[in-house]
């Protein structure tokens, strides 16, 4: 290629980043790599609003957990750069190309609503003010927005993935706005400027971007600006019912939980609002409402009251799929393969062979499937075939973003140990839950009641009475390790005729609480004689 490959991702900081965001930021950053160009990022905070700082800080953490380095040293913030916006918006004012709209809200809605009724699109077009008007809006300073007076005529453009004949005809092209009322430039003059100033060639985003194109592109031929190559991403979808997959989903299966509870418990929405904070009436409207929402505490409380945890619902975030215990690498694979491949049925590549397979040709235009059950098996190929001091430092930081887990405070050592006693492991979070009663104190153990009656008390409490001959056992080991309790169980289960999973499951009971741990002889090891004895005692004692 003769010019310098320069890609960019460009989101927008409203909140944490999505698989899709991740995917777009992947591709731009592997087609730059490709040619040897630069990945660019910059943030679009254009809409005071709704951007923040916190979301910013959480973007960038997570481009950078997966590994996609961008080359600009210092961020570009459209924020930042309203002096430049302005000076070319009032540039195209002077020249006519732009003019100064006064609707009000209320105005706009309802010429949008005769259109409705009219069963037309609503296209806006320039209202014809008579320069009196136009003098005694200016004189009075009432607020407006600038629109862009777009050229009347057909807007049709080549996509690199979706091919040519995208965009519109000259009748659906309207006058859009370039300066919102607050003074701050629109995202679509915003990313005009901003991409041609940064020389972007390529320009990657998600398809619901498609026809905005029209917009830039009308905008950069007003200005004199090159048209970069614009390659618009499939829509990702949940296999499960081919919706397309959104931040919104979470929401949905908890709503769908919420009126099975309903239907299981014979109850009503007033009972479910009566455990929560929340209003009747909002209850009500969420559930009969798809496009309703509950934001995140409220979704919690019907959540802790219809017994949903936070681990049952899907991952959707970049962040979800970090606090589930995911590898980088594994999860980068996998969103590469949504909506691209290298050709053949290679599913497994490295970073490095990503991009040295990498181009927009291998993008495809079909819908890309979300298929987790792939996922989940990519993680457990990566975390099988990791190097022991890389897993450690991905489980760290994994830990970081679950900070409440006990294995917080562990050492490298030790984490490397719980690493190595769970291996074939699918997710960071499988081995931190099975290895938290390691980190916690003996009183911090909480007994699972269905673990006590199954393992315990059955039979006429066989699990206790095994604990009860054991204790002696095991407190006469003068050495404490894996094979000395192993030999120990051994013979006292040779003894009694008892197979080794009638000892097991009680030993693992009473160290952990449940039913499910590493593998028993090195927790006991790695527990120590003092605790497993005292976390026995506790077992014996009347109360539980
Ligand atoms: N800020 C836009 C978004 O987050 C960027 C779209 C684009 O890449 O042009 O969707």
């Amino acid at each position: 290629m003769a010019n310098k490959v320069i890609t960019r991702f460009a989101p927008s900081p409203t909140g944490y980043l999505h698989v899709g965001g991740a995917r777009t930021a992947l591709f731009s950053f592997l087609l730059a790599r490709h040619f040897g160009g630069e990945f660019l990022l910059r943030i679009e905070d254009t809409d005071l609003a709704r951007s923040t700082e916190t979301a910013v800080h959480q973007l960038l953490d997570d481009l950078r957990w997966l590994g996609l380095n961008w080359d600009n040293t210092e961020l570009v913030f459209q924020s930042k750069r309203l002096e430049i916006y302005n000076k070319i918006i009032d540039d195209l004012l002077k020249r006519g190309l732009a003019y100064k709209a006064y609707e009000t809200d209320e105005e706009l809605t309802a010429q949008r609503a005769v259109a409705e009724k009219a069963k037309r699109t609503y296209i806006y077009r320039r209202p014809q003010l008579t320069d009196d008007q136009l003098r005694a809006y200016e004189s009075e300073n009432r607020p407006h927005v600038v629109r862009f007076a777009t050229p009347v005529k057909d807007y049709y453009f080549e996509d690199a993935v979706l091919g040519p004949g995208q965009g519109v005809n000259s009748t659906q092209v309207q006058d859009f706005v370039i300066r919102k009322s607050d003074g701050m430039p629109t995202y679509h003059f915003a990313v005009v400027v901003d991409d041609a100033d940064a020389g972007i060639t390529h320009v990657l985003r998600g398809q619901e971007h498609l026809l905005n194109t029209v917009n830039h592109i009308a905008l950069q031929e007003a200005l004199g600006y090159p048209r970069p190559i614009y390659a618009h991403l499939p829509v990702i979808l949940n296999p499960q019912d081919g919706s397309k997959m959104s931040k919104r989903d979470r929401d949905k299966l908890i709503r769908q939980r919420a009126q099975n509870w309903l239907k299981t418990n014979k109850t009503s929405p007033q009972d479910l609002a009566a455990k929560t904070s929340l209003a009747v009436s909002q209850i009500e409207d969420w559930l009969k409402d798809t496009q309703k929402q509950l934001d995140i505490p409220e979704q919690q409380q019907v959540m802790s009251v219809i017994g949903l945890k936070n681990t049952d619902l899907p991952e959707i975030l970049v962040h979800d799929f970090r606090k589930a215990g995911y590898l980088p690498e594994a999860m980068l694979n996998f969103l590469a393969l949504l909506g691209w491949n290298p050709g053949g049925d290679r599913e497994r590549m490295t970073t490095e062979q990503l991009i040295e397979l990498f181009t927009i040709e291998g993008i495809g235009r079909s819908n890309a499937k979300f298929n987790r059950e792939k996922l989940l098996a990519f993680n457990t190929e990566y975390a099988a075939s990791t190097s022991a001091a890389h897993l450690v430092q991905a489980f760290k930081a994994y830990l970081a973003v679950n900070p409440e887990s006990p294995l917080a405070r562990a050492s490298d050592e030790q984490l490397a140990k719980m690493l190595e006693m769970k291996k074939g492991f699918r997710l960071l979070r499988d081995v931190d839950e099975s290895s938290r009663f390691l980190f916690m104190r003996d009183d911090e153990i909480t007994y699972q009641p269905d673990a006590v009656e199954k393992v315990l008390k059955k039979s006429d409490n066989q699990g206790l009475t095994v604990l009860r001959d054991l204790r002696p056992i095991l407190a006469t080991l003068s050495t404490w390790n894996h094979a000395t309790i192993e030999s120990a169980i051994n013979a006292y289960g040779a003894e009694k005729q008892l197979g080794l999973g009638k000892i097991a499951q009680p030993v693992r009971v009473a160290v952990s609480g449940g039913t499910i741990s590493p593998p028993i002889f090195e927790s006991l090891e790695f527990l120590g004689k003092e605790n497993t004895l005292a976390r026995i005692d506790r077992c014996l004692t009347p109360a539980l």
